[in-house]
């Protein structure tokens, strides 16, 4: 299967690549949706909740409260594949990343095109006067991050009832639809409207690498069910072949 893979990326110069949680786990960022993962976690309110857009208005406190303990992800490392990628950018084989994490890995890991669906974590701008912030702010104030002029600090991460950044998106739709082999690495594809972007793609090879089955498998040319790690270990030993 790694062959097929490998002989798939040697052909291909106009490669796009799709992420979710499971390229991040590696890197000790726990998958939102496994079972082990944030949403089983005891916490005063279900997370689908507190990471909705009506919450942060209603209890911004708690919002922080959870968003500072659960989500910062500041001193994490990219690991190997999101290194793997970059040295994919680099050969200019790897077109683009569109990824649904919000860790700032790929970009962490040096890659020029990213394109963060859910936004980042290392973003955030005041919702009166729309000053923007970095992380620091957020992750060291007390309280509720307040601007200058008053107004709250929000990250510019979509929580749950917000809609996506149609730029973003629209990049993201021309990307995939010009590319020739997609693959996608680390998600189950069931996050709407993300997922739906792999409709967009028009190439003859799709690829998923996932641990477990997600909605695009009976369209995918080859899916890989192992660990990402272990996959892009050996990606990455075989990358000069
Ligand atoms: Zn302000």
């Amino acid at each position: 299967m790694i062959d097929e893979l490998i002989n798939l990326i040697n052909h291909s110069n106009n490669i796009v690549v799709f992420t979710g949680a499971g390229v991040s786990t590696s890197s000790g960022i726990k998958d939102f949706r496994s079972k082990d993962g944030l949403y089983n976690m005891k916490y005063k309110y279900p997370v689908e909740l507190i990471l909705s857009h009506t919450f942060f208005i209603n209890d911004t406190e708690e919002f922080y409260r959870f968003y500072k303990d659960k989500l910062n992800c500041v001193y994490k490392r990219p690991n190997i594949c999101h290194k793997y990628l970059k040295k994919l950018e680099d050969l200019g084989k790897l077109k683009g990343i569109i990824t649904q994490n919000i860790d700032g890995l790929h970009t962490k890991a040096g890659c020029k095109k990213v394109y963060e669906l859910h936004g980042t974590i290392y973003e955030n701008y005041c919702m009166k006067c729309n000053k923007k912030y970095n992380h620091r702010i957020v992750f060291n104030s007390e309280e509720i991050p307040i601007c200058k002029c008053g107004g709250i600090i929000k990250p510019n991460v979509v929580l749950y009832g917000e809609a996506l950044n149609d730029k973003i998106m629209n990049e993201s739709i021309k990307l995939i639809s010009n590319s020739d082999l997609l693959i996608v690495i680390g998600t189950s594809l069931t996050v709407y409207p993300a997922a739906s972007l792999v409709d967009f793609y028009k190439g003859k090879n799709l690829v998923i690498i996932n641990r477990d089955d997600t909605n695009y498998n009976n369209k995918a040319t080859l899916v890989i069910n192992k660990d990402i790690k272990e996959v892009f270990e050996e990606l990455d030993r075989r990358l000069y072949e």
